[in-house]
């Protein structure tokens, strides 16, 4: 009886997941951290090596049975070296959050400082005090923005390091509209002796697509991102370095034993993978997203839409953020979106505080995922369309699912003209 009822739950489960892949098939995915996996990607990551244990490195393992994984691991770091032309990669942390766990835990002590963006211009929750960085009990300080330009402020940030004298500078954001000043502050990083840590997160595909800055050229010691927002991996994490040895030491055990046990090896394959794709395909990729970003804010905006950083061209990203305080407030638009099938997420603005959490002043837009699908200049101007009237009162559910009906296929990967012919977005 009991069994019965409990094989039912597992089955109401599986019931949900398909309700679910159905809601985003038909839906217009607008969330700035998401994306979908290529076909070869997905069965990388429900294949056996995510039944498996192998702790610590390629050669220097706990347990047998990893001389395959030795083997691809080895592989997948070696893609993501030459994905982004780096000395050093390490390919096992979970998450981006993760990684930047390790990243804290590596070259930072209690008590030390760290210069960060502030939360309102875009930072991180990792990177705050009730993150990461201040569960290491670090001092936490904050560089100078431009909320005008939307931009870091050079000189108002040079002069916050000469007199905070910080252990790190990490620059990071999770509204990332335009590349990081590290090269015109790295002379004076330099002064003061800090390392350099760029928290790719949100635009890792677009670095990996050479589109929107080169951060270690640039001056960084490290990268930290996640694989799933613009770089169109599996949920999971990465470091990517041009550093001296004796830092890459400290990041490896800041990784293991550190922050991770296992490493999620499916994961780990899918990321190989992916890199592998993004070799081939990343530059025509990251081009598509950042002109379709700036088209859909050229389009919002002359509709009427207050997006923010006009003067700077909306964006040199994925991202675009918008302030709707006039339409009702970021809680109100998303969920009118939402009821009409255009998914994305209420987000805060600079000058809200952080008790605006749950009803902020503005959205966030990414185009990383209707680009993977193949949607371009014409179909922005049509989301910017339907988006318009569905906040005009308008039921445009029917139209998003005609919409939505001409894109269900994965682009930028190993695909059916590769031979490859499991290419069927949701099945
Ligand atoms: C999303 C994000 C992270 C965290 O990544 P997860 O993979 O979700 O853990 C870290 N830093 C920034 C700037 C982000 O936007």
């Amino acid at each position: 009886m009991s069994f019965n009822s409990s094989l039912n739950e597992a089955l109401w489960i599986r019931q949900k997941a398909i309700e679910h892949t159905d809601l985003f098939k038909n839906s217009i995915p607008l969330i700035a951290s998401e994306n979908l996996m290529s076909p070869l990607t997905r069965e990388m990551v429900i294949s056996d090596f995510n039944n498996r244990y192998a702790e610590g490195l390629p050669g220097h393992r706990y347990y047998q049975g990893n001389k395959i994984v030795d083997e691809m691991e080895t592989r997948v770091e070696e893609l993501l070296r030459r994905l982004f032309n780096s000395k050093q990669a390490d390919v096992r942390p979970i998450s981006g959050t993760n990684a930047n766990q390790a990243l804290v835990f590596a070259f930072l002590h209690p008590g030390e400082t760290i210069l960060t963006p502030s939360l309102d211009s875009g930072a991180h929750i990792s990177s705050a005090e009730f993150g990461a960085v201040g569960m290491r009990g670090c001092t936490i300080k904050n560089m100078v923005f431009n909320t005008e330009e939307m931009k870091v402020d050079v000189e108002g940030t040079r002069k916050a390091i000469l007199a905070e004298k910080p252990k790190v500078v990490l620059f990071g954001f999770s509204v990332f509209l335009f590349p990081a000043p590290i090269k015109e502050l790295k002379e004076t990083i330099d002064e003061v002796g800090a390392t350099v840590w760029y928290d790719g997160a949100h635009v890792l595909g677009l670095i990996a697509g050479k589109r929107f800055q080169d951060p270690l050229r640039e001056g960084a010691d490290v990268i930290s991102g996640s694989t799933h927002k613009t770089f169109p991996g599996p949920q999971h994490g990465v470091i990517v370095g041009n550093t001296d040895d004796e830092k890459w030491k400290k990041v490896r055990r800041g990784v293991f034993p550190g922050v991770i046990s296992n490493h999620h090896i499916g994961a780990m394959a899918g990321l190989g993978v992916t890199a592998a794709e993004m070799i081939e395909y990343g530059e025509s990729y990251a081009s598509a997203i950042i002109e379709n970003a700036k088209t859909l804010g050229g389009e919002l905006y002359s509709r009427g839409f207050k997006v923010l950083a006009e003067k700077s061209g909306f964006t040199e990203s994925h991202t675009l953020l918008i302030d709707v305080k006039s339409q009702g407030g970021g809680k109100q638009v998303a969920e009118v979106l939402e009821q009409n099938f255009i998914i994305l997420n209420k987000n805060m603005i600079p000058g809200d505080t952080n008790t605006k959490a749950q009803n902020p002043s503005g959205i966030r837009i990414g185009t990383q995922e209707v680009t993977r699908i193949g949607m371009g200049k014409s179909e922005m101007s049509h989301i910017a369309d339907l988006m318009d009237r569905a906040l005009k009162g308008k039921d445009v559910k029917e139209e998003v699912f005609q919409l939505k009906k001409n894109f269900q296929e994965i682009r930028y990967c190993y695909g059916k003209d590769k031979g490859y012919d499991f290419v069927e977005l949701y099945k």
